[in-house]
């Protein structure tokens, strides 16, 4: 790596220089397109360090050539600051250059936009936790830290302050991780810059007496280095043996935890020895041991129990003469590329043998074990292109509003999280800001969202709340809460959401006459309006479906609940409302719902994402918790838009594969065409969302189709 004193002025042309090395040609004029659309966004904008922007992304490329990273995440080095800070979008980026580069640069903005703000331990692991969770493809991870890297290179343009923050963060936050990636190489710079930053002074300090103790140790050392050569020679083993200094950082690490001076901390330097093959490993460890003792407790054998981030080597501790201690680390030519480079290693190798070479299996292996992925195919090649990381599958990392980050099981929803946050935050809470949007209680959470509940002191739990938390702890108080509740309680909670769902119909309470409540009561067999007003409150009636039907009873013919028909849709939470299907979204079976009470249109049912319902969630006093049930046979109507190149005969084909996947079309209407390309609206008719999906995949092996998009409002 470049020398971290002075930050070079990379150009473009060491960039492709170094890429063609290893790159198709192909593959490497892709390189210099993203190379020119970066270039072309980031003209006229600087570095704080004066230089031109474009310095830097070129500068991150060029460390991921260091590991032989393919054309696709070097593109996306290029463009990495490009969405962010210029005005080419991801669109274009999707459009010009694919989805899996555009999938890249949005991997690493992604992490971008995210803050890390306390300075706590476990923080710091909760948020290495959610980037490593965020960022599903390995290479966004590479590139980050290639990122990281640079910026570390040439913090020195930065206020102190602003330098301190970065190397915190660097730290904290990223050293772990390149650690764990067995990003050894970048790791020990990274680690060292932020030492430098940090603690400028005794950085300072400690560098001036290593460089001393350098030359005052210089003649010892490599007598040292000789007697190991000698004794590996006499018992025929063939050895690279390689002097091997501490890194900085890492001796300051050993003072401060032993609380030794620098003078008292005697292992400074090491040696490297490697062979050709394991069972060398251990005829060399067996041949240095009869040259010098080994001090008890400090062989390790990592070879037999590799580090969790693949490393393997044994290590000894020797009694030197003059009674320095010698540090040595034994490893094959294949363990050492992965000590260096980790997880970087199979781009890095990977030209270099047979397509499973032993490094690539090992990497395979690792990766595996570490990432906790089944390849379904052996090939590796196809492996690494695919591969995702999902190292923590289970759990979704948010923040809360004071930037403390929790983790929640997947499938969390805004009420889980108020739970978490303190069992009466649980009870009193009505709606929640995420990332600054008013949302629904069940909206589902996930990585990174900034989540903010919104509490009301006379608020209650909710019973259809049981429907959707998936924590033991939210839904343990919900039914604590329940069943706590005396009959009288449960009547007064009944009353209060029976009456907010009355207005939210625009009916005062007191509107509702004797003569229709007799009418429910006798309707239902029940004994009192009490007994009704309980139930709700117990969670076994719903307030709107109760306020729909004392409405109907009024025989008011202008009453919301008859003005509309029935459809045959069956949906739980509805009953005996008037259902209809937003035409803005178009749910269909298997979509996550949501209910909206709208006067004189009954229950209208959206798609929980839908770009409607957003809008109006600054009321969710009209919300209903709905979902799909007992299904029948039946069609529903979904919009779709079609990108596809104009080419003879495409429309007839697109067609044809919709009839394959036995739906119909109810309408085609060519929104766009331009030279190349035509945008096709379809309304077609599916079953459920199953069925969506296979008519999907049948277009999208059109060859002439390029985007596909189920259109929602
Ligand atoms: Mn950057």
């Amino acid at each position: 790596m470049a020398d971290s004193e002075t930050p070079s002025s990379v150009t473009s042309a060491e960039l492709f220089k170094a890429a063609a090395e290893y790159l198709r040609p192909a593959d490497l004029e892709q390189v210099q397109q993203a190379y020119q659309v970066a270039e072309r966004a980031h003209a006229g904008q600087l570095r704080k360090s004066g230089e031109p922007y474009i310095i830097h992304p070129i500068s991150v490329a060029l460390i991921l050539t260091e590991w032989h990273l393919d054309h696709q995440a070097l593109s996306a080095a290029l463009l990495h600051d490009t969405v962010e800070d210029t005005v080419v979008t991801s669109a274009d980026i999707h459009t010009q250059f694919g989805q899996s580069i555009s999938d890249l640069v949005e991997g690493v903005s992604k992490l971008d936009r995210l803050e890390f703000q306390t300075e706590q331990q476990a923080q710091a692991e909760n948020f290495r936790k959610m980037l490593l969770a965020m960022a599903r493809d390995v290479r966004v991870i590479l590139i980050k830290l290639a990122d990281r890297l640079h910026n570390m290179r040439t913090l020195k343009s930065m206020g102190s302050q602003k330098q301190r923050r970065i190397a915190r963060e660097t730290l904290d936050i990223y050293v772990p991780i390149a650690n764990r990636l067995g990003l050894h190489k970048l790791y020990q710079e990274l680690d060292d810059l932020g030492f430098r930053y940090l603690f400028p002074h005794r950085h300072a300090v400690l560098s001036k007496a290593l460089r001393a103790a350098r030359g005052n140790r210089r003649e010892i050392v490599s007598k040292i280095q000789t007697a190991l050569e000698q004794r590996l020679q006499s018992f025929d083993i063939e050895a690279q043996i390689k002097g091997r200094e501490k890194h900085l950082s890492s001796i300051y690490q050993k003072m401060l935890e032993k609380s030794l001076s620098f003078s008292q901390v005697q292992d400074i330097y090491g040696f490297r020895v490697i062979v050709s093959d394991i069972p060398r490993c251990y005829l060399a460890l067996g041949a240095l041991h009869t040259l010098y003792k080994p001090i008890p407790g400090k062989f390790k054998d990592y070879i037999a129990i590799p580090k969790t981030n693949g490393y393997q080597s044994l290590h000894t501790t020797l009694f030197g003469p003059f009674g320095t201690p010698v540090e040595i680390q034994i490893r094959t030519q294949d363990m050492h590329k992965i000590a260096e480079s980790g997880v970087a290693s199979h781009w890095l190798y990977k030209s270099s043998a047979s397509p499973l070479s032993e490094v690539q299996k090992k990497t395979h292996q690792w990766l595996q074990s570490l990432l906790e992925y089944q390849s379904e195919s052996g090939d590796a090649i196809e492996f690494l292109e695919h591969i995702k990381v999902d190292l923590f599958p289970d759990a979704v990392y948010v923040f809360t509003p004071k930037g403390t980050i929790k983790s929640l099981p997947r499938g969390s929803t805004a009420v889980d999280f108020a739970y978490d946050v303190h069992t009466d935050i649980g009870h009193h809470c009505v709606a929640a800001k995420i990332n600054d949007q008013l949302m629904s209680l069940r909206t589902l959470l996930s990585n990174g969202d900034r989540v903010e509940v919104i509490t009301e002191e006379g608020a209650s739990p909710n019973p259809a709340w049981l429907n959707y938390v998936v924590t033991a702890k939210a839904r343990a108080k919900i039914r604590h809460y329940l069943r706590t509740l005396r009959q009288d309680d449960a009547k007064v909670l009944g009353e209060r959401l029976l009456n907010q769902a009355l207005r939210a119909l625009n009916i005062e309470p007191n509107e509702v006459g004797t003569a229709q409540w007799d009418a429910l009561i006798k309707q239902d067999r029940c004994h009192s309006r009490d007994e009704i007003l309980a139930e709700i409150g117990l969670g076994k009636r719903l307030n709107f479906v109760v306020a729909r039907t004392l409405l109907s009873k009024s025989g008011d013919e202008s009453s919301p609940a008859l003005a509309e028909g029935r459809t045959t849709i069956t949906i739980r939470g509805s009953e005996g409302m008037a259902i209809q299907l937003a035409p803005c979204c178009r749910p269909i079976p298997g979509d996550p719902i949501i209910g909206l009470v709208k006067k004189g249109q009954g229950l209208l049912i959206h798609t929980q994402d839908c770009p409607t319902i957003r809008r109006s969630r600054s009321d969710p006093e009209k919300w209903i918790d709905v979902a799909w049930e007992n299904l029948q046979a039946q069609l529903y109507e979904v919009a779709i838009k079609v990108l596809a190149l104009n080419r003879r005969g495409v429309l007839a084909t697109i067609a044809t594969a919709i009839a394959e996947a036995q739906s119909n079309i109810d309408s085609v209407a060519i929104a766009k065409a331009d030279g190349a390309y035509s945008e096709i609206n379809f309304t077609v008719q599916v079953r459920d969302r199953q069925h969506l999906a296979v008519l999907m995949q049948n277009l999208r092996e059109i060859p002439e189709v390029v985007r596909l998009t189920r259109l929602q409002n």
